[in-house]
């Protein structure tokens, strides 16, 4: 049987046990549309309230701010299209950063279309965006601020209680994409000022297709999608009841263990960093190692393609990703890594490895010994 050793959980993670038990009633015998006035009906609104109310725990936060929606990317969208439509006689502005998931920066890029203005904040060599910039932008027109908590690529961890603050200072709402934190590093968006705030299932051990939107109560939020009333009217469509369970679920046991997921995902991590340094010559480390995910390591190496590194690394049965969007040196190099100051050269060299609570020291050991034969191996092309 093929080697599998995971290492790209920022891309996705597998659902925890205790998930899929939860979730698999909600695709069998609880099948009844929450909407139902029987009590079959009853079983699945019941069960997304409780989800509801997990998640709210998890951010000390009432329920009613929990919105579901299908992921991360719909999260965003609502956010931003939220934004757009905040005033309705002068001209909107929209702050928001160089390094976002393009789940944002391709939804401001729609807005610009529509006449929107959008601000983009540069970020500095560790990928920490500009704090001075951020509050100069600033203008009568801006309706939200939209950075994130955590970059997906280079885990840089963004400075969000000073944003919070500056944003209110403003009077500003202020966003903050949280699909690779939440469930990661502890959040409380009360204490952050954060406004709302955008998440996905798939990357906490829950499922795909399922994230929500927290939007704090007197920012006012608009409704998404129309048509029937669940939601409480703002987002209609029938519910994705074993999804809501999961994430609920989900949330609740990354929560539990995240003291502990920490440490060894830090312990780890370092330890993965401190060997790649020690033995593969002419690395970088991408992002900042302070401010950073737990389990992130983003690192460019030269005279080596991330796309073809990933290929080989496959082969090996080792799953991690290269930060750049391009697979085997075709596409563009990543927004993000060009915009921590890299080269094209550099940002097509990187690889991204990012660890999850299943994995083990022996794993890593192996993960590295693989990752150095198989960076060896394309310098040796390179240079023949
Ligand atoms: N935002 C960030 C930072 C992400 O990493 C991702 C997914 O990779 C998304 C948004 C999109 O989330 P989803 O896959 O749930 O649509």
């Amino acid at each position: 049987m093929k080697r599998n050793i995971y290492l790209d959980h920022a891309a996705t993670t597998q659902p925890f046990p205790e998930v899929l038990e939860a979730m698999l009633p909600f695709y069998g015998k609880y099948y009844g549309n929450p909407s139902a006035g029987y009590e079959l009906g009853e079983k699945s609104k019941k069960a997304i309230e409780e989800a509801r109310g997990m998640i709210a725990a998890t951010l000390s936060v009432d329920p009613e701010t929990i919105y579901f929606t299908s992921g991360g990317t719909e999260a965003d969208n609502w956010a931003l299209n939220f934004a757009a439509r905040m005033s309705k006689n002068r001209s909107v502005h929209i702050i928001t950063s160089e390094i976002e998931h393009h789940a944002v920066l391709n939804t401001c890029k729609e807005l610009e279309q529509r006449g929107i203005r959008v601000t983009y904040v540069p970020v500095n060599r560790d990928g920490i965006v500009d704090l001075a910039y951020l509050a100069r932008a600033i203008t009568p027109e801006t309706t939200m601020i939209s950075i994130m908590f955590a970059n997906n690529e280079i885990g840089t961890i963004q400075p969000v209680e000073k944003i919070g603050w500056i944003a209110k200072k403003a009077g500003v709402l202020f966003h903050t994409d949280a699909v690779q934190a939440y469930g990661q590093i502890p959040i409380d968006p009360n204490r952050m000022g954060i406004d709302l705030m955008s998440v996905s299932g798939h990357k906490l051990n829950g499922p795909k297709g399922i994230g929500f939107l927290y939007a704090k109560k007197d920012c006012d939020l608009k409704p998404f999608l129309f048509g029937g009333g669940q939601e409480r009217k703002m987002r209609a469509g029938t519910e994705n009841v074993p999804g809501i369970v999961g994430i609920g679920k989900a949330a609740q046991v990354s929560h539990r263990i995240m003291k502990r997921k920490i440490q060894q995902e830090m312990m780890l991590r370092n330890y993965l960093i401190q060997r790649i340094f020690r033995e593969i010559p002419s690395v970088k480390l991408n992002g900042s190692l302070d401010m950073r995910l737990p389990n992130n390591v983003n690192v460019s190496i030269a005279g080596v393609n991330g796309g073809a590194l990933v290929a080989l690394m496959d082969l090996e049965g080792v799953c991690v990703s290269a930060a750049s969007a391009c697979s085997v040196g075709s596409g563009e190099p990543s927004h993000v890594l060009l915009a921590i100051g890299n080269s094209k050269e550099e940002a097509y060299g990187s690889v991204r490895l990012t660890l999850g609570p299943q994995n083990t020291r022996e794993e890593i050991d192996l993960a590295l010994e693989l990752l150095k034969k198989s960076v060896f191996r394309l310098r040796e092309m390179e240079e023949n």
